[in-house]
């Protein structure tokens, strides 16, 4: 049975073309970028074409962008480095409460080590207000972030109010925007924003391979020590293959970004259509301001892990939140922020969309969806 893929928030499909453009460094290309003979070199230059295409698709220098193994290294990286270059000025941490696990495992660890941390909460729809991130601003603050789109919601944040605000207060400010790439314009150089963190296989690119993007001149420090790779910003032989395949998934992604996102609304839109149409009690948790990409939906009095049991045997997939907290099926910290009732929390699914889904397809989705959920509630 052919899978109806409803996850793009957990990860994306391969594009072929991405492939293409990394077989060579999976196959005959193998030299180390550090290497000086000739397979080194065209190593190396993929490596510096890759990171051309990066900054150009978000206006940022080339000098700008470090590779690292995916969002979680960068997330990191971004948060312990700016925490740590900067402990003398401050220990004081600001986040929200609906980030990534990647950025609030990283602060609870610093909060481990002898940092604090404030985490803010957002609204009842899930938008963290810029007044509460500046309320919650304190003399020793060195660093803030906050994610430009919610891997769950697909709420998006007000990131450059926030920027501003952090700039005024000499204080870095950095967005997890892995949920934003190929939805939303990033146009680093016309903002304020210290640190940015990317992932690939969100975009229809390899796994195990992002960016951070370091602004030129920040008081950061690298927290992968070894070799002088990536300007000494991020030792470790590099994941030349990734790395092209990055390039090429970005490049492709920004050129398409205006007609994909069209094409999402229209999936988006299906998908809710059909699902109003044929259930009585519907809760929406995504937004106004969400992207398309990300419907997040509960059903009340069903339960989310029977619901999603039910689509996978219909060859549905889609998820209950975070692919990371799905495993264990641990109530979503995202909705439980934006103050949801449990029997909200507790039938919360996330269907996810990319450009290559189709509309028959999530009508498809749609009408399997509606039909078990029907058939849960007259149980
Ligand atoms: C997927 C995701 C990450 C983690 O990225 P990986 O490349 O899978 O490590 C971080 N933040 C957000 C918002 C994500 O959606």
């Amino acid at each position: 049975m052919p899978v109806i893929y409803l996850d793009n928030a957990a990860t994306t499909p391969l594009d072929p073309a991405v492939r293409e453009a990394m077989e060579p460094y999976l196959t005959d290309q193998y030299g180390n970028p550090s290497s000086t003979h000739q397979m080194g070199r065209a190593a190396r230059r993929a490596i510096e074409r890759a990171r051309e295409q990066v900054g150009e698709a978000i206006d940022a220098d080339p000098a700008e962008i470090v590779f690292t193994s995916g969002g979680t290294e960068s997330d990191n990286a971004a948060i312990m480095g700016a925490a740590v270059a900067n402990r003398k000025k401050g220990r004081h941490i600001v986040t929200t409460s609906i980030e990534h696990h990647a950025v609030l495992h990283t602060c609870e660890f610093l909060e481990k080590i002898g940092f604090s941390v404030t985490y803010v909460p957002p609204g009842e729809n899930g938008i963290v207000s810029s007044e509460e991130v500046r309320k919650a601003i304190r003399p020793d603050t060195t660093v803030v972030s906050v994610m430009h789109v919610n891997n769950e919601t697909g709420a998006i944040q007000p990131i450059e109010e926030i920027a501003d605000i952090c700039r005024e207060q000499e204080i870095l400010f950095h967005t997890d925007a892995v949920q934003a790439v190929g939805l939303l314009p990033i146009r680093l150089k016309q903002t304020k924003i210290d640190l940015l963190s990317l992932s690939a296989h969100k975009l229809h690119g390899p796994k195990g391979v992002g960016v951070l993007y370091v602004r030129r001149g920040i008081a950061w420090t690298p927290i992968l020590h070894g070799g002088s790779q990536e300007r000494k910003k991020r030792a470790g032989t590099e994941n030349v293959s990734g790395i092209v395949g990055l390039g090429a998934a970005m490049e492709r992604t920004m050129q398409q970004q205006t007609e994909h996102y069209k094409q999402i609304v229209t999936l988006r839109n299906r998908m809710l259509a059909v699902l109003t149409e044929e259930l009585d009690d519907l809760q929406i948790n995504s937004p106004e301001e969400s992207v398309p990409s990300i419907l997040s939906l509960s059903f009340p009095n069903v339960s989310a892990e029977t619901l999603l049991m039910n689509l996978d045997m219909e060859g549905i997939a889609a998820s209950s939140g975070s692919a990371c907290t799905s495993g264990s099926l641990q109530p979503s910290h995202v909705l439980m922020a934006m103050k949801r009732d449990e029997n909200c929390v507790k039938s919360v699914i996330r269907f996810s969309f990319s450009n290559q889904n189709t509309v028959a397809e999530v009508e498809t989705a749609a009408r399997k969806t509606a039909a078990i959920v029907n058939r849960l509630r007259r149980k």
